[in-house]
Order: structure tokens, then C-alpha cells, then sequence
């Protein structure tokens, strides 16, 4: 009897340690570890998108899920790694601080700061990965996102939630262009995100110090996963990001991000995807590329007014090859968002800078939120600079033009060289409404080419000096009445006959 006892207590503690090596499954080993993949054997209850701890305290992001392994991406060095570690779940998935405590850093791409000024003190943190918000806690369009620049402002307007991509060929100055967005975000209650993608460091430096030389790095946060760092760390920088501006959208702030750029950002997750042996479909990118981007974009919105307001304008960067628009990350990144600004190489060799294509630039939804003066002096301008560039072509072949021909050619000439805008000088709405009115009444037509930004200087010092009304009119109406217009006329006549 008491043998029968002691048996069954024998196979009782047997089961119950039996069950305690059941239990231990959510610690892992390292099976094989290299190009920042890891591969895990034991981690049958690992989730997708699941924090990962390894020794050396790095981590890892799950990415992979396979019948007897787990495919994972290590957020961090690599070389620390060896076959045979221990991993362990976390039951998290990979989150960020954020909150006003990153107003002025510079982090990586696990809101980690990398600009040697101390820890982040942040309140609270947020997952990278979110669901965007619903239709129903959506609004329309409704405010303007003034960035300063000319062409931009008056022929492909952006508003407060929109999705505008900026794309062109390298060194066309799309990142002039975004930079000069966030400085003219100053005193406009603006947060400002940039995050930058496969850059180097040296242009990042040079970017937070023209950032602080003009005072905007007070509003603004640095997200920089650099080209030195691996393909995970890219991957995920854009998705961090956009969480550190949720958290102020919610809110009810308004924000600007941008994303530079995201053709780095896919070949990073392209890279990321071959080395988990994903299949490569067009271009060698994964089947779900479009997915990694119209997951990031939709994130941006404006919000209902029962949501708080709050909005988050997104600027994403896509680099082109030989000005192809038609490419696969360009096309898909285009069919995302709610317009685009094409700059292009000629333009800019041109010395026609910002070198936007009026042509081929669109803003979707951005036109309903400008003001209305705007919107009246600009309403023209894009078809005027079609038909002056059609113009162009067709005078190359002959010498003998009528006057309306000539006529349209002059002014077309002018509305470029009105457009011309230095990098790092921004200009007011009021400021851009006062330049294009000017321009389109003509009386900047008679001019020489080379001294209408001069003149347009001059005349804007003028109306501040002597007509300020102008400038109180157009800012609290929105609007430009006769009078102000007669205003103006007078500021310009005096000038030019001086
Ligand atoms: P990359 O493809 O290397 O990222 P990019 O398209 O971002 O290049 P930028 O770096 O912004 O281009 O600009 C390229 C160069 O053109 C820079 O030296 C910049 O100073 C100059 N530049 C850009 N915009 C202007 C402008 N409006 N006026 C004068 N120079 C400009
Ligand atoms: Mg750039």
C-alpha cells in the first residue's frame, strides 16, 4: 500500500515538473544570428511584433513567425549576439518615449538621445506601430500649413492633416525645402518632427545647427536613423517618429513631419526582408511594400473637433532616378498621398530654385484650406506658367513673334523669376500675397529679369514702412479688398519711379 503511494506521488511531482518545462517556452535560443537577423528556436508563444530581450541589453523585434522558429530583427549591435543566447519574451511590443521632454533633441530611432545633452525625461511612451484614426474622427482639410515658400503656398497649397510628398532626383533641394517648412513653422504653434532616414550624420549635424541658428529647434525633434546603422533601426525610424507626433496630436496640437526619405526607408526594408527569407517580387521588394507605406501615411490626419483638432501633416521625401516618376516606390508613395511637389534637375541647374514643376506638382486638398487673398491672386498662375512654358518651346523655332505671344513670354519670365526663392528665408502669407499681386498686375513686366527680387524687396519695405494697413488688412480678413490693392499699387509706383 504505501509503495503504491510513494509511486503515485513519484508520478505526481514527475507531471507537475513536467509541466513546469512546458511553462518555460518563453525563453528562446539563439539557433543562428548575423546581418542584425536572428533566427530563435523555442519561443512557441512569441507574438508578431513582440519585444524581444536578448543578453547585453539588446533587443529585438519579432518579424517572423515559422512553423518551428522565429524570425526576428535586433534593434541594436549584432556582434554582442551568439548562437546559443537566451532569449526572452517580453509581452511588449517596441514602444518610444514621447511627450514635450523631445522638443529640442536629437534620438534615434528608438527614441534613445544621440546628441550628448542627457537622458530623455519623458512622461510616458507609446508603441511604434498604431491603428490611424478612424474616418468618423476624421475632418476635412480646413487650415492652411503656410511653409514659407512661394510657388508652394500659392500654386500647390498645403493644408493642416494632408499628405504631401515631395519627390525629385538627388540634390534638387528637397530637404532645403522641408527645412525651410519647419523654420517657418516658428511662433505658428507648429511641433515639428524630422525624421531622417539613411542620412548621413555630417548632414544631419549641419541640419540641427541651421535648425537652432534660426531658432527652431525649440518646437522641433530629430529622429535620425543614419546610413551607418542597420536596416532594422531604418526600418523602424518613420514608425517611431509618427508616434512621438501622435502623442501631441492627440492633444489637439498640430504637426508637421517629415520623412526623409522613404525610398531609403523601402530599400531598407527590402534588404530586411531578403535576409528573412521572404519571397522578392517587382524590384526585389517583399509583396507588402506598399503596405509598409500607406500604414505610415494614413497615421496622418486632421481631427474632428470632439477629438481635440489636433492634426498631423506629413511631408514624406521620395528620391527619383533620372526624374522617373513612374517607378515603383514613387508611384506607390504618389497614389498614398494627397499630392505632390516635383522638383526637377533642370529647374534647379536652371538656377530656377526652388526648382518645383508647376506642372507636374498637384495639391489634392490643400486649396481648400488657403485664404482667399491667396487664392484670388494666385488662381491664374499655374496655367499662365504652362502656357509660357508651351510659349518657350515653340518660340526656340522661330524669330518673328506676334505681341500677345511676346507678351505672355514676359510675363511668364517674370512669374519665374517671382518664384525664385532664397533657401532659409521664408516668407509671411501676408509677405507672398503682396509678391504675386504685384507680379500679376504687371507692373514688374518692363523690368530687367535680374533686379525684380530687389525691386519686390524694396516694395515690400515700403508698404511696411509706409502702408502698414496692408499688412493688418490681409492678416486679419484673409482677404484683398480695392483698397488694400490700391495700397499696394501706390507702395509699387513709388518705388519704381525712385
Ligand atoms: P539629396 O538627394 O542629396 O538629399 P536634396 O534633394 O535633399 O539632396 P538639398 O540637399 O536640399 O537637396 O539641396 C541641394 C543643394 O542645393 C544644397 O547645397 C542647397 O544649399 C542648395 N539649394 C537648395 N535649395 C536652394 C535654394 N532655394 N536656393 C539656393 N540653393 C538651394
Ligand atoms: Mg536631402
Amino acid at each position: 500500500m504505501q509503495d503504491i503511494e510513494a509511486i503515485s506521488n513519484l508520478i505526481k511531482k514527475e507531471i507537475r515538473s513536467y509541466e513546469d518545462k512546458i511553462q518555460t517556452n518563453d525563453v528562446g535560443t539563439v539557433v543562428s544570428v548575423g546581418d542584425g537577423i536572428a533566427t530563435i528556436y523555442g519561443l512557441d508563444k512569441a507574438m508578431y511584433g513582440e519585444l524581444l530581450s536578448f543578453p547585453h541589453n539588446v533587443y529585438g523585434m519579432v518579424m517572423n513567425l515559422n512553423e518551428d522558429s522565429v524570425g526576428c530583427v535586433l534593434l541594436g549591435k549584432d556582434t554582442e549576439i551568439f548562437e546559443g543566447d537566451p532569449v526572452h519574451l517580453t509581452g511588449k511590443v517596441v514602444s518610444v518615449p514621447v511627450g514635450d521632454a523631445l522638443l529640442g533633441r536629437v534620438v534615434n530611432a528608438l527614441g534613445e538621445p544621440i546628441d550628448g545633452n542627457g537622458p530623455v525625461e519623458a512622461s510616458s511612451t507609446a508603441p511604434i506601430e498604431s491603428p490611424a484614426p478612424s474616418i468618423m474622427m476624421r475632418k476635412s482639410v480646413c487650415q492652411p500649413l503656410e511653409t514659407g515658400i512661394k510657388a508652394i503656398d500659392s500654386m500647390i497649397p498645403i493644408g493642416k492633416g494632408q499628405r504631401e510628398l515631395i519627390i525629385g532626383d538627388r540634390q534638387t533641394g528637397k530637404t532645403a525645402l522641408v527645412i525651410d517648412t519647419i523654420i517657418n513653422q516658428k511662433g505658428k504653434d507648429v511641433i515639428c518632427v524630422y525624421c531622417a532616414i539613411g542620412q548621413k550624420n555630417s548632414t544631419i549635424a549641419q541640419i540641427v545647427t541651421k535648425l537652432k541658428d534660426y531658432g527652431a529647434m525649440d518646437y522641433t525633434v530629430i529622429v535620425n536613423a543614419s546610413a551607418s546603422e542597420t536596416a532594422p533601426m531604418l526600418y523602424v525610424a518613420p514608425y517611431a517618429a509618427t508616434s512621438m507626433a501622435e502623442y501631441w496630436m492627440k492633444q489637439g496640437k498640430d504637426v508637421l513631419i517629415v520623412y526623409d526619405d522613404l525610398s531609403k526607408h523601402a530599400v531598407s526594408y527590402r534588404a530586411l526582408s531578403l535576409l528573412l527569407k521572404r519571397s522578392p517580387g517587382r524590384e526585389a521588394y517583399p509583396g507588402d511594400i506598399f503596405y509598409l507605406h500607406s500604414r505610415l501615411l494614413e497615421r496622418a490626419c486632421k481631427l474632428s473637433d470632439e477629438y481635440g483638432g489636433g492634426s498631423i501633416t506629413a511631408l514624406p521625401i521620395v528620391e527619383t532616378q533620372a526624374g522617373d516618376i513612374s517607378a515603383y516606390i514613387p508611384t506607390n508613395v504618389i497614389s498614398i498621398t494627397d499630392g505632390q511637389i516635383f522638383l526637377t534637375t533642370d529647374l534647379f541647374n536652371a538656377g530656377q530654385r526652388p526648382a518645383v514643376d508647376s506642372g507636374l506638382s498637384v495639391s489634392r486638398v490643400g486649396s481648400s484650406a488657403q485664404i482667399k487673398a491667396m487664392k484670388k491672386v494666385a488662381s491664374s498662375l499655374k496655367i499662365e506658367l504652362a502656357n509660357y512654358n508651351e510659349m518657350l518651346d515653340f518660340s526656340r523655332f522661330g524669330s518673328d513673334l506676334d505681341d500677345t505671344t511676346k507678351s505672355i513670354l514676359r510675363h511668364g519670365a517674370v512669374l519665374m523669376e517671382v518664384l525664385k526663392q532664397k533657401q532659409y528665408s521664408p516668407l509671411s502669407m501676408e509677405d507672398e500675397v503682396i509678391d504675386i499681386y504685384v507680379a500679376q498686375s504687371k507692373a514688374l513686366d518692363e523690368i530687367n529679369p535680374n533686379e525684380i527680387n530687389a525691386s519686390l524687396e524694396r516694395i515690400r519695405q515700403n508698404i511696411a514702412a509706409n502702408h502698414k494697413e496692408v499688412y493688418t488688412a490681409i492678416k486679419e480678413t484673409k482677404l484683398l479688398s480695392d483698397e488694400t490693392k490700391s495700397l499696394i499699387d501706390t507702395a509699387v509706383s513709388e518705388v519704381l519711379k525712385g
